[in-house]
């Protein structure tokens, strides 16, 4: 991205904040202001939003701790995290700006927690704010969920947690399972006590699916006062999320009651950094420069409302090209926004399943890889020559398809061993129906098979 003025930069920023609110999107709670003065690889200074209770600044891009770089382990054959690796992504991250880390006790199978805390705790406790969340996805018990909320601090290594989230709230059976996870335990009266203690700072949930979930907890503002809330966001789900809940909805419930958005899923599980070819051309005529990815990036960062936009950055390369997209943010044009409005309801249109990749279904008692799986069905399927048996690349998208198959997911892993049943089920927060995916994904396969 071209360096720009500050001038130039904040008279942008007006026209096109000035034209998104009168698309409709209202601003939140939270407001631009100037970041730090050292280099960064945008070439200027990070964009920051003020939470509009703690008035502190946190930067619009927040580090997702669910994709830690990982280890082969020799010893037990297993992967462990690249601890020496979090530890410099984490110093690259803060040195440009960052100041917001979300991870939960159920990332990476727990390793999350840990390594983020062992990266973070070798900086100064003001310089960054961490999230954490409490997944008490199997064991409803009071006594459980504060074992995990009293164990976060531990392996996190603090005496207070910046932003605490109920984890994935609208997932399985909706209303009920919301009952039985933060009120007929008390949970939720338990973590508003520890708001007003200060050990919790700000008290928020992340939504996935149940639109009635959404709307029954953002009824109760009033009582709780939420702090923040975590949605997912992109140019895909604004029109086109699953069970009705556009983000378009969920941003304007929150932004009109001045609650701050924090953004999950800007790249739709990773498939808005890599679009078929049309769109990704349209992209490069417009800004030559810029990622694919960058523009979920500047979609996110647009809405005043929205307080950091998550990102679960493995490699160092991903890292620094979000921080260039914000650093600073350039926000949408008006006819950038219709552009990728349009796009996203193209990109709805490809059959792909609506894997995010977050791994909560995993492990599989049977060995399959669920999210590979999809990842590399998604990925055929959204370069579009699979799906047409009279285009000239056809063969060619078929060979690799079948190639890429056993590349990305080996044998035991794969669709086929998939037995349907239906453990998994409960675990999606996109609530895919996996086991009939599953036996889709092996029949298609097949099918190509069949073909050579
Ligand atoms: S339904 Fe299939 S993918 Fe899901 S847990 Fe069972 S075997 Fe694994
Ligand atoms: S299938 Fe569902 S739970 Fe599993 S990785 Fe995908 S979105 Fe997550």
């Amino acid at each position: 991205m071209e360096k720009i003025d500050r001038r130039e930069f904040l008279k942008i920023a007006g026209a096109a904040g000035a034209a998104l609110v009168a698309g409709g999107c209202t601003a939140g709670g939270s407001e631009d202001s100037a970041g730090r003065g050292a280099l960064k690889p945008g070439g200027g200074d990070m964009t920051y939003r003020i939470n509009p209770k703690t008035s502190e600044k946190v930067s619009l891009l927040g580090y997702g701790c669910m994709r830690w770089p990982l280890l082969e382990n020799p010893v037990q054959g297993q992967s462990v995290i690249d601890q020496e690796e979090v530890n410099r992504l984490v110093d690259y991250a803060i040195e440009h700006g960052i100041t917001y880390f979300d991870t939960a006790p159920l990332y990476i199978q727990g390793w999350s927690e840990p390594a983020t805390g062992k990266a973070l705790s070798r900086h100064p406790r003001e310089s960054y704010t961490i999230a954490t969340k409490l997944s008490n996805f199997n064991d409803f018990s009071a006594q459980a969920a504060k074992k995990m909320y009293h164990n976060s601090f531990k392996r996190l290594q603090v005496d207070y947690i910046d932003y605490y989230l109920l984890h994935a709230v609208g997932g399985g059976s909706g209303m009920e399972l919301l009952r039985q996870r933060f009120f007929d335990n008390g949970i939720l009266d338990f973590l508003v006590e520890e708001r007003s203690a200060g050990r919790i700072r700000n008290l928020g949930f992340s939504y996935h699916g149940d639109v009635k979930v959404f709307d029954y907890l953002i009824s109760l503002h009033d009582q709780v006062k939420w702090d923040f809330v975590q949605i997912q966001m992109n140019y895909v789900d604004w029109h086109n999320a699953v069970n009705d809940a556009d983000a378009e909805y969920l941003y304007g419930e929150l932004s009109s009651r001045g609650i701050p958005v924090v953004i999950m899923e800007p790249l739709l599980g990773g498939r808005l950094a890599k679009v078929n070819e049309h769109i990704t051309q349209q992209f490069k005529m417009k800004r030559p420069k810029d990622s694919v990815a960058s523009w979920a990036f500047r979609f996110a960062g647009s809405y005043p409302g929205v307080l950091t936009v998550l990102s679960g950055m493995t490699y160092m390369e991903h890292l620094v090209d979000n921080l260039s997209t914000y650093s600073p943010l350039e926000p949408l044009s008006q006819q950038e926004l219709e552009f990728l409005l349009e796009a996203g309801d193209q990109i709805a249109a490809f059959p792909v399943v609506p894997c995010t990749g977050c791994q909560y279904c995993m492990p599989c008692p049977y060995g399959v890889n669920i999210p590979a799986v999809f990842a590399h069905y998604n990925k055929c399927i959204t370069e579009g020559a699979i799906l047409d048996t009279a285009a000239s690349e056809y063969k060619k998208a078929r060979m690799e398809y079948l190639i890429g198959y056993d590349r990305a997911v080996p044998k035991l892993r794969q669709a086929d061993h998939c037995i349907g049943c239906g453990r998994c089920l409960k675990h999606c927060p996109q609530q895919i129906k996996i086991p009939r995916m599953m036996r889709e994904i092996d029949e298609f396969t097949e099918s190509l098979k069949q073909q050579i």
